[in-house]
């Protein structure tokens, strides 16, 4: 996998999970006017009816992060930011366990 398709596969998991996170309630899920009580179920409506929604906090998600090291790259001394920035394992959470299979669900 390149570091974009990385990138891409990261935030649209961090997307997936903000907007299943915001539409919890208690143990079940409401969204649309309906109660969802398994997260296969939600999953599978969220990626079914909402992939427009997952799309736009995906591009809000993108902008803050290039922001962030924009602002990171203004405040950090010209010698030495080079070494940190490679090191991107360090500040990026490990997602080799998600699987697209999980994503699907
Ligand atoms: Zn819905």
């Amino acid at each position: 996998m390149n570091l974009c398709s990385f990138f891409s596969l990261f935030h649209i998991f961090q997307s997936f999970a903000t907007f299943v996170a915001s539409i919890k309630d208690g143990t079940s899920w409401c969204c649309c006017g309906q109660t969802f009580s398994e997260h296969s179920a939600i999953h599978k409506h969220v990626a079914k009816s909402h992939n427009f929604e997952i799309q736009q906090l995906t591009q809000a998600a993108y902008e803050h992060l290039i922001k962030q090291l924009e602002e990171e790259a203004e405040t950090q001394p010209p010698d030495g930011h080079m070494a940190e920035a490679a090191d991107i394992s360090a500040w990026i959470p490990d997602i080799n366990q998600v699987s697209e299979e999980q994503l699907r669900r």
